[in-house]
């Protein structure tokens, strides 16, 4: 009887692992659930918030016609039976599951986020912003919080697309932290030239309707608040009685193999692995990518009798947007530390536009047993 897989998650990791597992193995019966019919861009989810991408593909574009796929949501995982159980209570069995639940925004750290922010995060929540800024009346006051890559990347996009938004972007520590200081001047000059006003250094203590008061007490007028801070995992696996870090991401080996249930497989943002052998595992679609084939290469072996090898991975380089007209592309070193002077401006904006297409490219080439490699990093 043929093996039966199921991939909980139809992102870039889960995508990626369900073509890649069905095309190498044709009679394994590959099932994907998803609680949502299209595949979502997420790293257009800013996008989707102007209206200038609707930030989705659909599953017959972008999946093997061979994988099957169940919208729905997994509530729970019964690692000791080999079944998931969906919310609307079907059960489901496997022989192999491939976890790749990505993650969400965390809203528990800011008094007021849940019931006054809007985030970038998740689709919904993206449409959900979309329809808020088209409807509200003119100037119009946005604060977005976070100065990460995220961050930057909406104020960037909110700003351009309308100049009647007064932006402010505030950052607890130095945007933009993580890039090389010529980097980071580029993104501030370009974030000026778009009239983004930029508090960094100040954290936002409470979110309220049509306001933001950050720690040092100063209180700013935000019609529209939206969280770009750092991202939470969804908590299966922790209910689900797996092996979970502080942050609730499945603890997995080098091979990317769950630490408590050796027929889960793990990718993606949802999945911490061992510091010391993979090393650092960005939370990022150029992770989730090369994580997702690895899942499936490690469920191949398993169901061919061989060893599964250690993921290897090295990064390449971090792609910002900001706004359609410009963005940056900092080559990075395999272990994703800064190589070269930064692409910037109109060509930075048409790199990370080719990056976009090239993320849905190579997924949907995996359907195809087309090839995919990502550089290998020395661990
Ligand atoms: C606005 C924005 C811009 C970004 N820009 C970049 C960028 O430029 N470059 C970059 O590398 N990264 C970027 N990222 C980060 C990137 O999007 C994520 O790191 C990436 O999506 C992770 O891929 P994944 O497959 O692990 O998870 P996801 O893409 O989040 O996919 C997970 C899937 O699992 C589903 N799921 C969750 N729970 C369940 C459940 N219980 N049952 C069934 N399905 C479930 C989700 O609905 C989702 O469809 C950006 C993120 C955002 C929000």
């Amino acid at each position: 009887m043929s093996a039966s897989v199921v991939v909980v998650g139809a992102g870039y990791a889960g995508v990626m692992a369900a073509n890649r597992m069905k095309s190498r193995s044709e009679d394994t019966r590959v099932i994907v659930v998803n609680p949502r019919p299209v595949f979502v861009e997420r790293i257009r989810l800013h996008q989707l918030a102007t209206g200038s991408s609707d930030a989705t593909v659909s599953f017959e574009q972008i999946l093997h016609p061979g994988v099957e796929l169940r919208v729905g949501t997994v509530e729970r995982i019964d690692a000791r039976n080999g079944s998931i159980v969906l919310s609307d209570g079907e059960l489901l069995a496997y022989d192999h599951l491939i976890y790749a639940v990505g993650s969400t925004d965390r809203r528990d750290h800011i008094p007021g986020a849940s019931e006054h922010a809007f985030s970038l995060s998740e689709f919904e929540q993206a449409h959900l912003l979309r329809l808020r800024l088209r409807a509200l009346p003119r100037p119009l006051a946005v604060t977005v919080i976070g100065g990460g890559l995220t961050g930057i990347e909406a104020a960037a996009e909110f700003a351009e697309n309308d100049p009647e938004l007064a932006v402010t972007l505030v950052s607890d520590s130095p945007v933009a932290q993580a890039l090389p200081p010529r980097t980071r001047r580029k993104i501030l000059d370009t974030l000026a030239t778009l009239g983004v006003e930029v508090i960094d250094g100040d954290r936002v203590a409470e979110i309220a309707e049509g306001k933001v008061t950050l720690a040092d007490g100063r209180t700013l007028r935000s019609d529209c608040t939206v969280l770009a801070t750092a991202f939470a995992v969804p908590d299966l696996a922790r209910r689900s009685g797996l092996e979970v870090d502080a942050d609730g991401r499945l603890l997995v080996d080098a091979t990317l193999t769950s630490r408590s249930a050796p027929a889960i497989v793990g990718a993606g943002d949802a999945v911490a692995g061992p510091a010391d052998e993979l090393g650092h595992l960005r939370m990022s679609c150029q992770t989730a990518l090369p994580m997702g084939a690895h899942a499936a290469d490690t469920v191949l072996a398993r169901l061919g009798g061989a060893e599964p090898t250690q993921l290897s991975l090295g990064f390449v380089g971090q792609c910002i947007s900001l706004g359609r007209r410009r963005g940056a592309f900092q080559p990075t070193h395999a272990d994703d530390s800064p190589a070269w002077p930064a692409i910037t401006g109109r060509v930075g904006a048409l790199v990370k536009e080719q990056v976009c297409l090239t993320t849905v490219r190579w997924m949907t080439k995996q359907a195809t047993r087309g090839p995919y490699r990502w550089r290998r990093g020395p661990h």
